[in-house]
């Protein structure tokens, strides 16, 4: 086909949905909880580390620095005896008492790795002391009494020792101190945090009551309007039926009557003749307009029932030119079709989709200065990750559409020239429900003088 139209894009599908401000709340009252699940866990299970590290550590070296102070005194208090009596019962209660305390300490060794650099150094320090003390007294003590001996120097040795065993005491109680002012300082942390975290959490649980209440007062209001609307629709509906009843079938009788007239039983001068063609117009007017607000309403029902079938849209462009061909010859219009080689097939309802494409042509036939120049065309667009689209065009080469008005036309009884005969302005609200209801849309491409392009758009696979 020649001239492709570049009609603007089909509907795409609704942006999409975003979190809401109830969603926040939400979220923001679970990450409390939850927070205040977590939080206890991760607290407990530090202040236990700190816990069980003085007691099961801190303090029992603690008591083993303790047993050591009090083994070297009485390692002192034998060597003393046996140096002052020579008695080989003191000697044996030294080797007894240098034995426990070296096993003391052999406790005391693998626990000093986790009591901080100071405990470790004063402890190698005073495995080092013990040492020299063995090495001076050899495997012997008795070595003490022979000339020669230094018991000065042992003693110093002594009081190194036991200042050094007082020092690691006091280093341990530091670490004992230490740990216990950490777990104090936890807990206190901890209390202030859950209780910005209940008030948080209390916060968010009452914005969410909040905006539950507005969503229910707004749901109600929703609700309230929506029977309001069916209510009102019902009346229009009914209203509709009372005028066809009361008022369509009077007219239609009427015109019956200036029928009669018309056909001349009784014959009528030609001033008379004028006014009984003038009586049907206004008669016929008056009907079409009825005919017209049944249609409108009948569209705008929710229930447009549908009847779906496979339709080639070349084909159906020919018929309706043909329906139209008399109208647009009778206005001066030329009226042509183009479609592409290949069949445009859509699944449709075909009846709904000849009344849509009845009424633009009606009105580019209607709306068009002779002598007009008026297409029908049909073809596919590719829209990106939708599919094939179908388009059917209808264009003229009229007055065109000022662009403030592309939109308004589509509106109940608005027209651009309300005084105009030959319409109610309701053709293109009812034409645009029915393309809604078979699941496409009607777009307008026009510039004041440049003519109008009405395209009905029929998605990929019928909608
Ligand atoms: P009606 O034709 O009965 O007035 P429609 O709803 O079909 O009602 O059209 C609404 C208005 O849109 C028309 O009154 C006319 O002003 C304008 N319009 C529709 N089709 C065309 C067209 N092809 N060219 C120019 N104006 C148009």
């Amino acid at each position: 086909m020649t001239g492709r139209p570049s009609p603007p894009p089909p509907p795409r599908a609704p942006a999409p949905y975003r979190p809401d401000l109830a969603r926040v709340a939400l979220v923001f009252v679970l990450l409390s909880l939850l927070a205040l699940v977590l939080a206890p866990l991760l607290v407990h299970q530090r202040i236990d580390r700190l816990r069980d590290h003085v007691d099961f550590t801190v303090e029992p070296a603690r008591g083993n620095v303790t047993e050591i102070q009090y083994y070297l005194a009485r390692k002192m208090a034998a060597l003393r005896g046996y140096m002052l009596t020579d008695d080989p019962r003191f000697l044996e209660r030294y080797n007894q008492v240098a034995l426990q305390e070296r096993q003391v300490r052999d406790e005391l060794r693998p626990m000093a790795q986790a009591l901080g650099p100071d405990a470790l150094r004063l402890f190698a320090h005073l495995d080092l002391l013990s040492d020299q003390w063995a090495e001076r007294l050899a495997s012997d003590p008795s070595t003490l009494l022979e000339a020669g001996a230094e018991p000065f120097v042992q003693a110093q040795l002594y009081d190194e020792m036991a200042n050094t065993a007082a020092a690691l005491d006091q280093a341990l109680a530091a670490v004992s101190r230490d740990s216990r002012t950490v777990i104090r300082e936890v807990e206190r942390v901890y209390l202030r945090v859950t209780v910005v975290l209940v008030l948080l959490a209390v916060g968010a649980a009452l914005v969410v009551g909040w905006i539950g209440h507005r969503v229910r007062v707004l749901g109600d209001e929703a609700g309230r309007a929506l029977h309001e609307a069916h209510r009102l629709m019902e009346d229009r509906s009914r209203l509709l039926r009372g005028i066809t009843h009361d008022v369509k079938n009077p007219l239609a009788a009427a015109d019956g009557y200036a029928q009669l007239l018309e056909l001349g039983i009784e014959p009528l001068s030609s001033r008379q003749t004028g006014w009984v063609a003038g009586l049907r117009r206004s008669l016929r007017g008056a009907l079409g307009m009825i005919d017209d607000l049944l249609e409108l309403d009948r569209a705008g029902s929710a229930d447009i029932q549908l009847a779906r079938q496979e339709v080639d849209l070349g084909m159906l462009l020919r018929e309706v030119s043909a329906d139209h061909s008399g109208a647009a010859e009778a206005a001066g219009h030329k009226l042509g079709v183009l479609v592409p080689d290949v069949p445009v097939r859509v699944s449709t309802d075909r009846g709904r989709v000849m009344q849509i494409l009845s009424n633009l042509v009606g009105n580019a036939i209607k709306y068009t200065p002779a002598p007009g120049d008026i297409r029908l065309v049909a073809d596919r667009i590719e829209d990106e990750g939708e599919g094939e689209w179908a388009v059917v065009q209808v264009r003229d080469n009229g007055p065109g559409i000022p662009p403030h008005e592309q939109e308004r036309i589509f509106e109940e009884f608005h027209r651009l020239e309300p005084g105009e005969p030959g319409g109610h302005g309701v053709g293109l609200t009812i034409s645009r429900r029915l393309a809604s209801a078979l699941g496409g849309r009607i777009t307008v491409d026009s510039a004041p003088g440049e003519g109008s392009t009405f395209s009905l758009w029929l998605p990929p696979g019928g909608g």
